[in-house]
């Protein structure tokens, strides 16, 4: 019996790679005018070179991309002779930026119905925030890696979750896009699985192996959106 449900947010409410374009872009204008050397030097590309190397130094961090951000900024302003401490301005800059998300047209409809039917709960390992996106009136709570300290596929932050929700986990279907952060993880924890894999979707995140699809659990679905979730889940 399914009492709640966890939704993952990135790629499965919203498309997060056009939002993750449009913010960088608008930090590279932000430090052009407020920290030019840094700019100069730091190109998209150069700068996501960068936090790479800062998440494998820091792996203390993999739970917590705004450190990371912050780390990485701050190496590159110290780097070009910038002021390392514009890293906080700029860092809000993107932030704001990454948080202006475009929702999947199915989204509202389908989460009125599944909020109608049941509690829902965000569960992400991105750190966007509900508030700024326009879609916390349909959940009760959120769940994130960095407010956890560790991030899915581990099934610390989907009992975490259970545990905000007050259900069991086999109680509790988690939603989301990624088969081995979302389904695999959720399923070794006990829950119950949608995994959305949007026809339209630019990048699919499927098993890495066959015999992963074979993994025990309770129900699991496969839909192509979160209408046909609302439709298999009577909402
Ligand atoms: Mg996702």
């Amino acid at each position: 019996m399914i009492t709640a449900l966890t939704l993952d947010l990135d790629d499965t409410l919203w498309p997060v790679m056009p939002t993750l374009l449009r913010a960088e872009a608008v930090l590279q204008d932000w430090l052009r005018v407020h920290a030019p050397a840094t700019a100069a030097a730091f190109d998209v590309p150069t700068l996501q070179r960068l936090r790479g190397e800062v998440t494998r130094r820091h792996p203390e961090f993999a739970h917590d991309l705004t450190t990371l951000r912050l780390i990485t900024l701050r190496e590159a302003l110290s780097a070009s002779g910038d002021d390392p401490a514009l890293a906080e301005p700029a860092f809000a800059v993107l932030f704001a930026e990454r948080q202006r998300v475009q929702w999947y047209a199915d989204v509202r409809p389908a989460l009125e119905r599944l909020a109608a039917r049941f509690p829902l709960l965000a569960l992400s390992n991105g750190n966007a925030e509900l508030a700024p996106t326009g879609l916390s009136p349909y959940f009760v709570g959120a769940v994130s890696a960095r407010g956890c300290g560790v991030a899915k596929p581990s099934a610390r932050i989907f009992e975490a979750a259970c545990a905000a929700l007050g259900c069991t986990a086999s109680q509790v279907m988690h939603v989301g896009d990624d088969w081995r952060l979302d389904i695999v993880g959720a399923r070794r924890a006990g829950l119950h699985t949608a995994w959305i894999r949007r026809p339209e979707a630019a990048l699919h995140h499927g098993p890495s192996s066959p015999e992963e699809d074979d993994a025990p659990g309770g129900r699991h679905l496969h839909l192509d959106d979160l209408l046909a979730l609302a439709d298999a889940l009577g909402a």
